[in-house]
Protein backbone atom coordinates (compact mmCIF):
# COMPACT_ATOMS: atom_id res chain seq x y z
CA UNK A 1 0.00 0.00 0.00
CA UNK A 2 1.33 3.72 -0.97
CA UNK A 3 2.64 5.70 2.17
CA UNK A 4 1.71 9.16 2.29
CA UNK A 5 4.04 12.28 3.11
CA UNK A 6 2.06 15.45 3.76
CA UNK A 7 3.59 18.87 3.32
CA UNK A 8 2.54 22.31 5.15
CA UNK A 9 3.99 25.77 5.29
CA UNK A 10 4.03 27.95 8.09
CA UNK A 11 5.10 30.96 8.87
CA UNK A 12 5.18 33.26 5.48
CA UNK A 13 4.76 31.85 1.91
CA UNK A 14 6.66 31.40 -1.28
CA UNK A 15 9.43 28.75 1.44
CA UNK A 16 9.59 26.21 -1.73
CA UNK A 17 7.65 23.68 -0.61
CA UNK A 18 6.93 22.77 -3.94
CA UNK A 19 10.47 22.56 -4.39
CA UNK A 20 11.33 20.69 -1.29
CA UNK A 21 8.36 17.71 -2.27
CA UNK A 22 9.66 17.55 -6.05
CA UNK A 23 13.35 17.24 -4.22
CA UNK A 24 12.22 14.39 -1.55
CA UNK A 25 10.23 12.54 -3.94
CA UNK A 26 13.57 12.78 -6.24
CA UNK A 27 15.25 11.12 -2.85
CA UNK A 28 12.92 8.23 -2.45
CA UNK A 29 12.98 7.75 -6.31
CA UNK A 30 16.60 7.59 -5.74
CA UNK A 31 16.31 4.68 -3.39
CA UNK A 32 13.96 2.74 -5.95
CA UNK A 33 10.52 3.34 -4.53
CA UNK A 34 7.91 5.02 -7.41
CA UNK A 35 6.47 8.18 -6.22
CA UNK A 36 3.82 10.55 -7.37
CA UNK A 37 3.25 14.57 -6.30
CA UNK A 38 0.44 15.86 -5.84
CA UNK A 39 -0.74 19.61 -5.04
CA UNK A 40 -4.01 21.06 -3.22
CA UNK A 41 -5.13 24.46 -3.61
CA UNK A 42 -6.90 26.54 -1.25
CA UNK A 43 -7.71 28.95 -3.73
CA UNK A 44 -11.53 29.11 -5.21
CA UNK A 45 -11.07 28.78 -8.87
CA UNK A 46 -11.29 25.77 -10.62
CA UNK A 47 -8.40 25.87 -11.68
CA UNK A 48 -4.94 28.07 -12.44
CA UNK A 49 -6.12 28.64 -16.21
CA UNK A 50 -7.85 31.91 -16.00
CA UNK A 51 -5.91 33.52 -13.76
CA UNK A 52 -3.03 36.16 -14.82
CA UNK A 53 0.45 34.74 -14.88
CA UNK A 54 1.10 37.67 -12.57
CA UNK A 55 -1.27 36.31 -10.11
CA UNK A 56 -0.01 33.13 -9.92
CA UNK A 57 2.70 32.31 -12.34
CA UNK A 58 3.12 29.74 -15.22
CA UNK A 59 -0.17 27.88 -15.69
CA UNK A 60 1.52 24.33 -16.29
CA UNK A 61 -0.08 21.94 -18.92
CA UNK A 62 -0.06 18.05 -18.31
CA UNK A 63 -0.62 15.39 -21.08
CA UNK A 64 -4.37 14.87 -20.58
CA UNK A 65 -4.64 18.73 -20.79
CA UNK A 66 -4.78 19.20 -17.55
CA UNK A 67 -3.60 23.76 -16.34
CA UNK A 68 -2.37 23.17 -13.32
CA UNK A 69 -0.39 25.03 -10.27
CA UNK A 70 3.42 25.34 -11.69
CA UNK A 71 4.48 23.31 -8.81
CA UNK A 72 3.54 20.40 -10.93
CA UNK A 73 6.12 21.21 -13.41
CA UNK A 74 8.99 21.17 -10.52
CA UNK A 75 7.19 17.33 -9.59
CA UNK A 76 7.97 16.37 -12.86
CA UNK A 77 10.91 18.22 -13.91
CA UNK A 78 12.84 16.41 -10.58
CA UNK A 79 11.20 13.05 -10.90
CA UNK A 80 10.66 12.52 -14.55
CA UNK A 81 7.20 11.47 -13.38
CA UNK A 82 4.56 12.89 -16.13
CA UNK A 83 2.18 14.83 -13.89
CA UNK A 84 -1.79 14.08 -14.50
CA UNK A 85 -5.09 16.14 -14.14
CA UNK A 86 -5.34 14.07 -10.97
CA UNK A 87 -2.54 15.47 -9.11
CA UNK A 88 -4.45 18.75 -8.61
CA UNK A 89 -6.98 20.01 -7.08
CA UNK A 90 -8.53 23.57 -5.70
CA UNK A 91 -11.34 24.14 -3.59
CA UNK A 92 -13.18 25.48 -6.63
CA UNK A 93 -13.33 22.50 -7.78
CA UNK A 94 -14.02 20.15 -5.10
CA UNK A 95 -16.96 22.44 -4.26
CA UNK A 96 -17.99 22.93 -7.91
CA UNK A 97 -17.76 18.81 -7.84
CA UNK A 98 -20.07 18.73 -4.54
CA UNK A 99 -22.54 21.64 -5.41
CA UNK A 100 -23.07 19.61 -9.14
CA UNK A 101 -24.09 16.73 -6.92
CA UNK A 102 -26.22 18.52 -4.57
CA UNK A 103 -28.32 19.64 -7.65
CA UNK A 104 -28.65 16.50 -8.70
CA UNK A 105 -29.72 15.28 -5.57
CA UNK A 106 -26.65 12.51 -4.81
CA UNK A 107 -27.11 13.45 -1.36
CA UNK A 108 -30.76 12.45 -0.49
CA UNK A 109 -31.86 14.96 1.44
CA UNK A 110 -28.68 15.13 3.47
CA UNK A 111 -27.53 18.44 4.71
CA UNK A 112 -24.37 18.94 2.92
CA UNK A 113 -21.62 20.19 4.94
CA UNK A 114 -17.81 21.16 4.88
CA UNK A 115 -17.48 17.98 7.49
CA UNK A 116 -17.61 15.23 6.14
CA UNK A 117 -18.65 16.19 2.63
CA UNK A 118 -15.96 18.45 1.59
CA UNK A 119 -13.30 16.56 3.54
CA UNK A 120 -14.22 13.39 2.13
CA UNK A 121 -13.96 14.83 -1.50
CA UNK A 122 -10.23 15.94 -0.22
CA UNK A 123 -9.47 12.33 1.04
CA UNK A 124 -10.93 10.89 -2.33
CA UNK A 125 -8.48 13.34 -4.63
CA UNK A 126 -5.37 11.90 -2.27
CA UNK A 127 -6.14 7.94 -2.81
CA UNK A 128 -7.31 8.23 -6.21
CA UNK A 129 -4.67 5.91 -8.33
CA UNK A 130 -2.20 5.34 -5.70
CA UNK A 131 -2.09 1.26 -6.51
CA UNK A 132 1.07 0.92 -7.69
CA UNK A 133 2.96 3.83 -5.31
CA UNK A 134 5.37 3.23 -2.49
CA UNK A 135 5.08 7.35 -1.99
CA UNK A 136 2.38 9.90 -2.14
CA UNK A 137 3.40 13.37 -1.33
CA UNK A 138 0.64 15.73 -0.32
CA UNK A 139 2.07 19.63 -0.54
CA UNK A 140 -0.82 21.63 0.68
CA UNK A 141 -1.07 25.19 -0.64
CA UNK A 142 -1.18 28.30 1.72
CA UNK A 143 0.21 28.73 5.10
CA UNK A 144 -1.38 27.46 8.13
CA UNK A 145 -3.50 29.61 9.71
CA UNK A 146 -5.37 30.28 6.50
CA UNK A 147 -9.12 29.97 7.07
CA UNK A 148 -8.65 28.78 2.99
CA UNK A 149 -6.57 25.59 3.67
CA UNK A 150 -8.34 24.48 6.70
CA UNK A 151 -10.88 21.85 5.19
CA UNK A 152 -7.38 20.51 3.78
CA UNK A 153 -5.71 20.36 6.76
CA UNK A 154 -8.58 18.73 8.36
CA UNK A 155 -9.01 16.23 5.80
CA UNK A 156 -5.22 15.11 6.35
CA UNK A 157 -5.66 14.66 9.80
CA UNK A 158 -8.22 12.69 9.09
CA UNK A 159 -6.45 10.58 6.82
CA UNK A 160 -4.00 9.66 9.27
CA UNK A 161 -6.55 7.45 11.20
CA UNK A 162 -7.86 6.22 7.73
CA UNK A 163 -4.94 4.60 6.24
CA UNK A 164 -3.12 4.39 9.60
CA UNK A 165 -0.58 5.67 11.56
CA UNK A 166 2.36 3.78 10.54
CA UNK A 167 1.13 4.93 6.96
CA UNK A 168 1.29 8.42 7.18
CA UNK A 169 4.40 11.17 8.03
CA UNK A 170 3.46 15.18 8.58
CA UNK A 171 6.59 17.67 7.32
CA UNK A 172 6.04 20.81 7.77
CA UNK A 173 8.08 24.08 6.12
CA UNK A 174 9.02 26.77 8.66
CA UNK A 175 10.75 29.82 8.13
CA UNK A 176 13.96 30.60 10.80
CA UNK A 177 14.52 34.14 10.50
CA UNK A 178 17.60 36.46 11.34
CA UNK A 179 17.64 39.43 12.64
CA UNK A 180 20.41 41.18 12.09
CA UNK A 181 20.59 43.60 14.94
CA UNK A 182 20.53 40.94 17.09
CA UNK A 183 23.22 38.56 15.12
CA UNK A 184 20.29 35.80 16.30
CA UNK A 185 18.60 33.67 13.94
CA UNK A 186 15.24 33.21 15.70
CA UNK A 187 12.85 30.04 16.09
CA UNK A 188 9.84 31.80 17.79
CA UNK A 189 7.81 31.53 14.60
CA UNK A 190 8.46 28.44 13.98
CA UNK A 191 7.19 27.39 17.35
CA UNK A 192 4.25 29.37 16.89
CA UNK A 193 3.14 28.10 13.22
CA UNK A 194 3.53 24.00 15.43
CA UNK A 195 1.38 25.47 17.91
CA UNK A 196 -1.27 26.39 15.00
CA UNK A 197 -1.07 23.23 13.69
CA UNK A 198 -1.12 21.12 16.43
CA UNK A 199 -4.44 23.28 17.68
CA UNK A 200 -5.73 21.63 14.12
CA UNK A 201 -4.66 18.39 15.52
CA UNK A 202 -1.85 17.29 13.58
CA UNK A 203 1.42 17.07 15.46
CA UNK A 204 4.77 17.02 12.39
CA UNK A 205 7.13 14.12 12.42
CA UNK A 206 9.51 16.42 10.89
CA UNK A 207 10.34 20.15 10.58
CA UNK A 208 12.30 21.21 7.74
CA UNK A 209 13.73 24.45 8.72
CA UNK A 210 14.45 27.35 5.90
CA UNK A 211 17.17 29.72 6.77
CA UNK A 212 19.91 31.93 5.37
CA UNK A 213 22.62 30.63 8.12
CA UNK A 214 23.42 27.89 9.49
CA UNK A 215 21.37 26.62 12.40
CA UNK A 216 23.07 26.08 15.75
CA UNK A 217 22.69 23.02 17.93
CA UNK A 218 21.39 24.93 20.50
CA UNK A 219 18.45 26.35 18.05
CA UNK A 220 17.92 22.87 16.79
CA UNK A 221 17.39 21.57 19.82
CA UNK A 222 14.94 24.48 21.34
CA UNK A 223 13.13 23.88 18.28
CA UNK A 224 13.24 19.81 19.15
CA UNK A 225 11.95 21.03 22.55
CA UNK A 226 9.48 23.25 21.69
CA UNK A 227 7.91 21.63 18.64
CA UNK A 228 7.61 18.24 20.27
CA UNK A 229 9.81 16.46 17.85
CA UNK A 230 13.48 14.55 17.99
CA UNK A 231 16.26 16.54 17.56
CA UNK A 232 17.37 14.53 14.37
CA UNK A 233 14.45 15.61 12.74
CA UNK A 234 14.64 19.17 12.81
CA UNK A 235 16.48 19.62 9.56
CA UNK A 236 18.01 22.59 8.56
CA UNK A 237 17.25 23.91 4.77
CA UNK A 238 19.70 26.33 3.68
CA UNK A 239 19.20 28.69 0.62
CA UNK A 240 20.88 26.81 -2.03
CA UNK A 241 22.89 28.19 -5.05
CA UNK A 242 21.09 26.12 -7.64
CA UNK A 243 17.26 24.39 -7.38
CA UNK A 244 18.93 21.34 -8.45
CA UNK A 245 21.39 21.05 -5.57
CA UNK A 246 18.09 21.08 -3.25
CA UNK A 247 17.98 17.25 -3.37
CA UNK A 248 21.69 16.73 -2.62
CA UNK A 249 21.71 19.09 0.44
CA UNK A 250 18.48 17.77 2.08
CA UNK A 251 20.22 14.25 1.74
CA UNK A 252 23.36 15.64 3.33
CA UNK A 253 21.13 16.88 5.80
CA UNK A 254 19.47 13.29 6.24
CA UNK A 255 15.71 14.34 5.17
CA UNK A 256 15.24 11.15 3.46
CA UNK A 257 16.61 8.94 5.82
CA UNK A 258 14.23 10.97 8.63
CA UNK A 259 11.76 10.21 6.47
CA UNK A 260 12.11 6.53 6.07
CA UNK A 261 12.55 6.92 9.99
CA UNK A 262 9.56 8.24 10.81
CA UNK A 263 7.97 5.42 8.86
CA UNK A 264 9.96 3.23 10.93
CA UNK A 265 11.43 1.91 7.67
CA UNK A 266 14.97 0.45 7.45
CA UNK A 267 16.59 3.33 5.25
CA UNK A 268 19.02 0.31 3.66
CA UNK A 269 21.27 1.40 1.09
CA UNK A 270 22.08 4.89 0.43
CA UNK A 271 20.18 6.85 -2.70
CA UNK A 272 22.00 6.41 -6.00
CA UNK A 273 22.41 10.89 -6.66
CA UNK A 274 24.51 9.63 -9.60
CA UNK A 275 22.06 11.99 -12.15
CA UNK A 276 21.87 14.77 -9.51
CA UNK A 277 25.89 15.20 -9.06
CA UNK A 278 26.03 15.26 -12.90
CA UNK A 279 23.89 18.21 -12.85
CA UNK A 280 25.88 20.08 -10.43
CA UNK A 281 28.84 19.15 -11.97
CA UNK A 282 27.75 20.42 -15.44
CA UNK A 283 26.51 23.90 -13.81
CA UNK A 284 30.47 24.64 -11.95
CA UNK A 285 32.19 23.34 -14.97
CA UNK A 286 30.87 25.52 -17.60
CA UNK A 287 33.04 25.82 -20.94
CA UNK A 288 31.15 29.13 -22.05
CA UNK A 289 28.40 31.57 -21.38
CA UNK A 290 25.69 32.80 -23.57
CA UNK A 291 23.13 35.56 -23.65
CA UNK A 292 19.61 35.30 -24.97
CA UNK A 293 17.27 37.30 -25.42
CA UNK A 294 13.59 36.85 -24.50
CA UNK A 295 10.76 38.83 -25.57
CA UNK A 296 7.81 38.60 -24.36
CA UNK A 297 5.06 40.20 -22.05
CA UNK A 298 5.08 39.19 -18.49
CA UNK A 299 8.71 39.84 -18.02
CA UNK A 300 8.87 41.18 -14.89
CA UNK A 301 7.69 37.96 -12.50
CA UNK A 302 9.81 35.41 -13.54
CA UNK A 303 7.61 32.78 -12.24
CA UNK A 304 5.22 33.52 -15.01
CA UNK A 305 8.05 31.52 -17.64
CA UNK A 306 8.86 28.91 -15.10
CA UNK A 307 9.41 26.83 -17.13
CA UNK A 308 11.22 28.23 -19.96
CA UNK A 309 13.30 29.34 -17.83
CA UNK A 310 14.19 26.10 -16.68
CA UNK A 311 14.66 24.48 -20.03
CA UNK A 312 16.71 27.08 -21.24
CA UNK A 313 18.77 26.34 -18.20
CA UNK A 314 18.74 22.42 -19.25
CA UNK A 315 19.71 23.48 -22.69
CA UNK A 316 23.16 25.22 -21.50
CA UNK A 317 23.76 21.67 -19.11
CA UNK A 318 23.75 20.13 -22.32
CA UNK A 319 25.95 22.39 -23.64
CA UNK A 320 27.54 23.00 -20.87
CA UNK A 321 27.21 26.60 -21.09
CA UNK A 322 25.68 29.30 -18.70
CA UNK A 323 22.69 30.62 -19.87
CA UNK A 324 21.87 34.34 -19.10
CA UNK A 325 18.24 35.29 -19.59
CA UNK A 326 17.60 38.79 -21.13
CA UNK A 327 13.76 39.05 -20.35
CA UNK A 328 12.83 42.00 -22.92
CA UNK A 329 9.46 43.67 -22.53
CA UNK A 330 8.02 43.59 -26.30
CA UNK A 331 6.31 46.58 -25.56
CA UNK A 332 9.31 48.80 -25.04
CA UNK A 333 9.68 47.68 -29.26
CA UNK A 334 6.61 49.79 -30.35
CA UNK A 335 7.70 53.15 -28.41
CA UNK A 336 8.54 55.24 -31.77
CA UNK A 337 12.08 56.30 -30.37
CA UNK A 338 13.07 51.83 -29.70
CA UNK A 339 16.09 50.76 -31.33
CA UNK A 340 15.09 47.47 -31.83
CA UNK A 341 18.62 46.36 -33.44
CA UNK A 342 20.34 48.18 -30.80
CA UNK A 343 18.54 45.85 -28.23
CA UNK A 344 18.33 42.79 -29.96
CA UNK A 345 22.76 43.11 -31.46
CA UNK A 346 24.18 41.75 -27.86
CA UNK A 347 22.31 38.40 -27.60
CA UNK A 348 23.17 35.09 -28.99
CA UNK A 349 19.67 34.32 -29.88
CA UNK A 350 16.07 35.15 -29.90
CA UNK A 351 13.17 33.77 -28.19
CA UNK A 352 9.54 34.80 -28.58
CA UNK A 353 7.26 32.63 -25.86
CA UNK A 354 3.59 31.77 -25.86
CA UNK A 355 1.65 34.60 -24.34
CA UNK A 356 -2.16 35.76 -24.77
CA UNK A 357 -3.21 38.94 -26.16
CA UNK A 358 -2.02 41.60 -28.47
CA UNK A 359 -0.28 44.01 -26.35
CA UNK A 360 3.58 43.66 -27.45
CA UNK A 361 2.70 42.06 -30.35
CA UNK A 362 4.33 44.17 -32.68
CA UNK A 363 7.23 44.04 -30.58
CA UNK A 364 7.62 40.27 -30.57
CA UNK A 365 7.03 40.81 -35.04
CA UNK A 366 9.61 43.23 -35.16
CA UNK A 367 12.02 40.71 -33.44
CA UNK A 368 11.48 38.40 -35.32
CA UNK A 369 12.61 40.35 -38.06
CA UNK A 370 15.40 41.50 -36.32
CA UNK A 371 16.35 37.54 -36.23
CA UNK A 372 15.43 36.09 -39.76
CA UNK A 373 17.35 39.21 -41.39
CA UNK A 374 20.41 38.85 -39.05
CA UNK A 375 20.25 35.32 -39.29
CA UNK A 376 20.90 35.46 -36.01
CA UNK A 377 19.19 31.99 -33.84
CA UNK A 378 15.28 31.96 -33.49
CA UNK A 379 13.11 30.25 -31.06
CA UNK A 380 9.31 31.00 -31.61
CA UNK A 381 7.00 29.47 -28.94
CA UNK A 382 3.12 29.37 -29.72
CA UNK A 383 2.35 32.34 -29.85
CA UNK A 384 6.07 33.34 -30.55
CA UNK A 385 5.30 30.82 -33.80
CA UNK A 386 2.23 32.71 -34.93
CA UNK A 387 4.19 35.72 -34.75
CA UNK A 388 6.76 34.04 -36.82
CA UNK A 389 4.06 32.98 -39.26
CA UNK A 390 2.64 37.02 -39.20
CA UNK A 391 5.87 38.34 -39.84
CA UNK A 392 6.94 36.16 -42.63
CA UNK A 393 3.77 36.24 -44.22
CA UNK A 394 3.85 40.19 -44.33
CA UNK A 395 7.78 40.25 -45.23
CA UNK A 396 8.19 37.59 -47.15
CA UNK A 397 5.05 36.42 -48.67
CA UNK A 398 3.71 39.85 -49.64
CA UNK A 399 0.35 39.65 -47.53
CA UNK A 400 0.94 42.96 -45.97
CA UNK A 401 -2.30 42.93 -43.41
CA UNK A 402 -1.43 39.51 -41.85
CA UNK A 403 -2.61 39.22 -38.55
CA UNK A 404 -4.21 37.42 -35.76
CA UNK A 405 -8.10 37.06 -35.14
CA UNK A 406 -7.07 37.21 -31.51
CA UNK A 407 -6.11 40.95 -31.96
CA UNK A 408 -9.31 41.48 -33.64
CA UNK A 409 -11.33 41.53 -37.07
CA UNK A 410 -9.56 42.84 -39.91
CA UNK A 411 -6.55 42.38 -42.14
CA UNK A 412 -5.50 38.90 -43.26
CA UNK A 413 -6.17 36.20 -40.37
CA UNK A 414 -3.14 34.01 -40.76
CA UNK A 415 -3.99 32.97 -37.35
CA UNK A 416 -7.06 32.48 -36.79
CA UNK A 417 -9.58 30.73 -34.19
CA UNK A 418 -10.06 27.01 -33.55
CA UNK A 419 -13.60 26.00 -33.86
CA UNK A 420 -12.91 22.13 -34.49
CA UNK A 421 -10.26 19.80 -33.94
CA UNK A 422 -9.88 16.01 -33.14
CA UNK A 423 -8.66 14.66 -30.28
CA UNK A 424 -8.59 11.63 -28.40
CA UNK A 425 -12.19 11.50 -27.30
CA UNK A 426 -13.21 12.51 -30.89
CA UNK A 427 -14.39 15.80 -32.72
CA UNK A 428 -13.69 19.12 -29.91
CA UNK A 429 -15.81 21.99 -30.94
CA UNK A 430 -15.60 25.51 -29.48
CA UNK A 431 -17.59 28.93 -30.06
CA UNK A 432 -15.55 32.37 -30.80
CA UNK A 433 -17.91 33.70 -27.92
CA UNK A 434 -17.70 30.75 -25.18
CA UNK A 435 -16.16 30.97 -21.83
CA UNK A 436 -12.80 31.13 -21.26
CA UNK A 437 -12.03 28.63 -18.87
CA UNK A 438 -11.36 25.48 -20.00
CA UNK A 439 -11.91 26.16 -24.06
CA UNK A 440 -8.38 26.06 -25.56
CA UNK A 441 -6.58 23.04 -27.48
CA UNK A 442 -4.92 21.56 -24.03
CA UNK A 443 -2.51 19.11 -23.49
CA UNK A 444 -0.45 16.20 -25.78
CA UNK A 445 -1.16 16.06 -29.24
CA UNK A 446 1.02 14.12 -31.91
CA UNK A 447 2.45 15.98 -34.72
CA UNK A 448 3.95 14.71 -38.08
CA UNK A 449 7.32 15.60 -39.06
CA UNK A 450 8.64 15.78 -42.86
CA UNK A 451 11.37 13.54 -43.07
CA UNK A 452 14.16 16.19 -44.04
CA UNK A 453 13.59 18.81 -41.82
CA UNK A 454 15.81 20.65 -39.53
CA UNK A 455 13.12 19.45 -36.52
CA UNK A 456 13.26 16.03 -37.83
CA UNK A 457 16.99 16.38 -37.17
CA UNK A 458 17.30 17.76 -33.53
CA UNK A 459 13.96 15.31 -32.90
CA UNK A 460 16.00 12.20 -34.26
CA UNK A 461 12.70 11.03 -35.23
CA UNK A 462 9.08 12.17 -37.14
CA UNK A 463 6.85 11.08 -34.95
CA UNK A 464 6.26 13.51 -31.84
CA UNK A 465 3.88 14.63 -28.95
CA UNK A 466 3.98 17.50 -27.03
CA UNK A 467 1.80 19.38 -24.99
CA UNK A 468 -0.36 22.54 -26.14
CA UNK A 469 -2.15 25.12 -24.35
CA UNK A 470 -3.69 27.72 -27.56
CA UNK A 471 -6.75 28.80 -28.97
CA UNK A 472 -5.44 29.90 -32.08
CA UNK A 473 -3.96 28.03 -35.08
CA UNK A 474 -2.29 29.38 -37.94
CA UNK A 475 -4.46 28.57 -40.97
CA UNK A 476 -3.04 25.39 -43.32
CA UNK A 477 -4.44 27.61 -46.37
CA UNK A 478 -1.87 30.40 -46.22
CA UNK A 479 0.57 27.59 -46.18
CA UNK A 480 1.75 27.87 -50.44
CA UNK A 481 2.41 31.51 -49.88
CA UNK A 482 4.53 31.24 -46.92
CA UNK A 483 6.39 28.50 -48.23
CA UNK A 484 7.69 30.66 -51.25
CA UNK A 485 8.63 33.08 -48.57
CA UNK A 486 10.65 30.69 -47.11
CA UNK A 487 8.98 29.45 -43.89
CA UNK A 488 8.51 25.85 -44.38
CA UNK A 489 5.39 23.71 -42.16
CA UNK A 490 7.44 20.99 -41.63
CA UNK A 491 5.50 19.61 -38.42
CA UNK A 492 1.88 19.03 -39.03
CA UNK A 493 -1.07 17.46 -37.03
CA UNK A 494 -0.91 14.20 -37.89
CA UNK A 495 -4.25 14.88 -40.38
CA UNK A 496 -2.61 17.22 -41.87
CA UNK A 497 -4.76 19.73 -41.15
CA UNK A 498 -2.72 22.31 -38.23
CA UNK A 499 0.69 23.18 -38.75
CA UNK A 500 2.50 22.33 -35.59
CA UNK A 501 6.18 23.45 -36.67
CA UNK A 502 7.50 26.19 -38.67
CA UNK A 503 11.56 26.77 -39.90
CA UNK A 504 13.40 28.66 -42.14
CA UNK A 505 15.64 25.89 -43.96
CA UNK A 506 18.05 29.41 -45.21
CA UNK A 507 18.58 30.33 -41.80
CA UNK A 508 21.09 28.62 -39.11
CA UNK A 509 18.34 27.89 -36.51
CA UNK A 510 14.93 29.17 -37.22
CA UNK A 511 11.88 27.19 -35.89
CA UNK A 512 8.39 27.91 -33.99
CA UNK A 513 6.93 25.45 -32.57
CA UNK A 514 2.85 25.70 -31.81
CA UNK A 515 3.18 23.79 -28.50
CA UNK A 516 5.52 24.12 -25.53
CA UNK A 517 8.45 21.84 -25.23
CA UNK A 518 9.97 23.56 -22.01
CA UNK A 519 7.16 21.72 -20.01
CA UNK A 520 8.66 18.49 -20.97
CA UNK A 521 12.35 19.06 -20.48
CA UNK A 522 14.41 18.12 -17.26
CA UNK A 523 17.81 18.94 -16.13
CA UNK A 524 18.93 15.54 -16.68
CA UNK A 525 16.88 15.18 -20.06
CA UNK A 526 16.58 18.13 -21.59
CA UNK A 527 14.45 18.90 -24.12
CA UNK A 528 16.14 18.51 -27.78
CA UNK A 529 14.94 21.45 -29.32
CA UNK A 530 16.14 23.42 -26.24
CA UNK A 531 19.44 21.91 -26.49
CA UNK A 532 19.67 22.38 -30.17
CA UNK A 533 18.55 26.11 -29.55
CA UNK A 534 21.78 26.90 -26.80
CA UNK A 535 24.05 24.60 -29.31
CA UNK A 536 23.01 27.56 -31.59
CA UNK A 537 23.16 30.42 -29.69
CA UNK A 538 26.98 29.00 -28.49
CA UNK A 539 28.11 29.08 -32.25
CA UNK A 540 26.07 32.30 -32.91
CA UNK A 541 28.28 33.45 -30.01
CA UNK A 542 31.76 32.87 -31.62
CA UNK A 543 30.82 34.72 -34.69
CA UNK A 544 30.00 38.03 -33.14
N1 LIG B 1 -2.69 33.43 -27.58
C1 LIG B 1 -2.36 32.37 -28.48
C2 LIG B 1 -3.51 31.41 -28.65
O1 LIG B 1 -4.38 31.32 -27.83
C3 LIG B 1 -1.11 31.65 -28.06
C4 LIG B 1 -1.25 30.96 -26.75
C5 LIG B 1 0.08 30.61 -26.15
O2 LIG B 1 1.10 31.15 -26.51
N2 LIG B 1 0.06 29.73 -25.18
O3 LIG B 1 -3.54 30.68 -29.62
Amino acid sequence: MARFIFITGGVVSSLGKGLMAASLAALLQARGYRVRIRKFDPYLNVDPGTMSPYQHGEVYVTDDGAETDLDLGHYERFTGVAARQSDNVTSGRIYQQIITRERRGDYLGATVQVIPHVTDAIKAFAMTDVDDLDFVLCEIGGTVGDIESLPFIEAIRQLRNDVGRTNTVFIHVTLVPYIAAAGELKTKPTQHSVRELTSLGIQPDILLCRTEHPLPEGERAKIALFCNVRKEAVIQALDASSIYAVPLQYHAEGLDNEVLRAFGMEPGSPPDLGRWDDIIDRQKNIEGEVTIGVVGKYVGLPDAYKSLHEALIHGGLANRVKVRINWIDAELFEQPESDVAAALEPMHAILVPGGFGERGSEGKIASVKFARERKVPFFGICLGMQMACIEGARNTAGIADATSSEFGSGGSPIVGIITEWMSEEGLQKREAGGDLGGTMRLGAYEATLSGNSHVASIYGTTSISERHRHRYEVNAHYKAPLEAGGLVFSGMSPDGELPEIVERPDHPWFVGVQFHPELKSKPFDPHPLFASFIEAAVKQSRLV
